[in-house]
C-alpha cells in the first residue's frame, strides 16, 4: 500500500490528510507544534475567515500561477464534511458558528496518524522519502509539504530541507500594522485611507483606522501594508470625512458666539487625541473658536486631510511575502526536480490581501495535491 507523509498540520496539511485518508490512503502527518491548526484558529480574529466570495486570480501576487489552483471548491469540500459557512457583506466566509476551531476539528479524524511535537529529518532515496523522527525511520511514496512561515509560530523550522536546493525569494511580513513616527494615542475612526508612495497613490480603501500609540492597524491598513516598500517614502493620507460632510456649514454654526476652545468644540467630529496631535503646534490651539471664524478654511484643511508618514512596517503580520519560487513546481504543485514531492500554501512566494484569500489558497493547494495523488495511486 502506498504511503503519504504530510509535513505541517496547517491549512494545507490538514485538508490534504483529511481528503486522502477518507479515500483509504495511508497518511501520516508530522507537526512540529504540540497542536495542529494553530494559525487557522487565530484567523479572522478567532472567527475563522477561511475563504471569500470574491476569490479571483488578480487578488494574488502571481495570477498566472494561482488561476487553476484557486478554482478548487474549498467551501464545497467543507460543506461535504458538515461545516456550514456564511459570508459577511464584504464577502468574507466564516463557519456558521463563527468559531475558527470548528475548521480544525472537522479536518481531524482517526483515519490518519498525527505525530505532533516532533522534529524530523528528511532524506530522498531513489523515488521515495525517508523521515526520521524520535528514533524511528519511515519510508513514504509521496511527500506533501505545508510548513507555512514563521509568523505567529516560534517553532517553525525548515532545517530538514537542508539537503534539497530550493530557490527562495526574500521574505518579509505583510498584512500587518504600519508604524508611524508620533505617538498619537489609542482610538478608532472610520474614513478613507490612501497609501502614498513617493507621492503616488498606490492603494485606497474606506474602512476603520485603528490608532494605538505609534501603530496604525485595522483591515484597511493591513491591505495597504501589502503594497508597502521599505526603499520608498510611504505615507498614509487619512480623510475622516471622505467629502461626505459639509464641514464649512457645520463649523460656521459651531464657531458663532462660542466661548469654548478649539479642541472641545471639535471633539464631536474627531477623537480628542487626534485633535491635540493636529493642532498642538498651531496658533489655534488655545484660542476660543469665536475668534477663529476667519480661519475656518485652514482648520478644515487640517482636520479633513491628515498625513501620517510611515516609519516602517511592524514585524507582526498575517502572512509572509516571498518564499519558495512557484516556478520550481509543475501544475500539480509537484517539484519539477523531485518526483512525488509536493508543496503549497504560505511557504511559496504567493500571497494576497486579507479577507480569506490566503487561507483559501492554502486549502485549495491541499485539495489539488491530494486529488492528484489519489488519482496517481489509483491508476
Ligand atoms: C494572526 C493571523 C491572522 C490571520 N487571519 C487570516 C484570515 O483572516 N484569512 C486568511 O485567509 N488568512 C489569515 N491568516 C493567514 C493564514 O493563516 C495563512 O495564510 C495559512 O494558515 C497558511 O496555511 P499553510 O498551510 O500554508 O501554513 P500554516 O497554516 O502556517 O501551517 C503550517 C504548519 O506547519 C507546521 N510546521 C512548521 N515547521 C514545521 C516542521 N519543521 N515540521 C513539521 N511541521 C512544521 C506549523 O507549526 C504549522 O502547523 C492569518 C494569519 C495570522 C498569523
Amino acid at each position: 500500500m502506498k504511503k503519504v507523509a504530510v509535513i505541517g498540520g496547517g491549512a494545507l496539511g490538514l485538508i490534504s490528510a483529511h481528503f486522502l485518508s477518507t479515500n483509504n490512503i495511508d497518511v501520516t502527518l508530522f507537526e512540529i507544534n504540540d497542536k495542529v491548526g494553530k494559525k487557522i484558529k487565530i484567523s479572522g480574529n478567532g472567527k475563522g475567515n477561511l475563504s471569500n466570495l470574491n476569490i479571483d486570480k488578480d487578488k494574488y501576487n502571481n495570477p498566472d500561477f494561482v488561476k487553476e489552483i484557486i478554482k478548487e471548491d474549498v467551501i464545497g469540500y467543507f460543506k461535504s464534511i458538515a461545516l456550514l459557512t456564511y459570508a459577511d457583506k464584504e464577502g468574507r466566509i466564516y463557519p456558521i458558528n463563527e468559531n475558527a476551531g470548528d475548521i480544525v476539528d472537522v479536518l481531524i479524524n482517526n483515519k490518519y496518524k498525527i505525530i505532533n511535537n516532533v522534529t524530523i529529518s528528511l532524506k530522498r532515496k531513489e523515488e521515495q522519502y525517508q523521515i526520521t523522527y524520535q528514533g524511528h525511520t519511515d519510508t513514504f511514496d509521496y511527500l506533501i509539504l505545508g510548513i507555512g512561515s514563521n509568523i505567529s509560530n516560534n517553532k517553525y523550522s525548515d532545517n530538514f530541507l537542508k539537503d534539497f536546493s530550493f530557490f527562495i525569494n526574500k521574505r518579509h511580513n505583510i498584512l500587518g500594522p504600519l508604524l508611524i513616527f508620533d505617538n498619537i494615542g489609542t482610538f478608532r475612526r472610520k474614513g478613507k485611507i490612501s497609501l502614498v508612495q513617493n507621492n503616488k497613490v498606490i492603494y485606497q480603501e474606506v474602512g476603520e483606522l485603528q490608532f494605538k500609540n505609534n501603530q496604525l492597524s485595522g483591515i484597511c491598513i493591513f491591505n495597504a501594508s501589502y503594497f508597502y516598500e521599505e526603499e520608498k517614502e510611504n505615507k498614509i493620507i487619512f480623510e475622516p470625512f471622505n467629502n461626505e460632510v459639509n464641514l464649512l456649514n457645520i463649523l460656521t454654526d459651531t464657531f458663532k458666539d462660542n466661548d469654548e476652545n478649539l479642541i472641545k468644540s471639535l471633539s464631536g467630529l474627531l477623537p480628542k487625541p487626534l485633535l491635540i496631535y493636529l493642532f498642538k503646534n498651531t496658533p489655534y490651539f488655545h484660542k476660543k473658536v469665536k475668534d477663529l471664524r476667519n480661519d475656518l478654511s485652514s482648520i478644515i484643511n487640517i482636520i479633513s486631510t491628515i498625513t501620517l508618514p510611515i516609519k516602517t512596517i511592524s514585524n507582526l503580520g498575517q502572512v509572509q511575502a516571498g518564499g519558495i519560487k512557484a516556478t520550481l513546481l509543475n501544475d500539480n504543485l509537484e517539484l519539477k526536480d523531485y518526483k512525488n514531492f509536493f508543496m503549497g500554501g504560505e511557504m511559496l512566494d504567493i500571497y494576497s490581501i486579507s479577507g480569506g484569500y490566503n487561507l483559501h489558497f492554502a486549502f485549495a493547494c491541499g485539495l489539488k495535491i491530494a486529488k492528484y495523488i489519489l488519482n496517481n495511486i489509483k491508476q
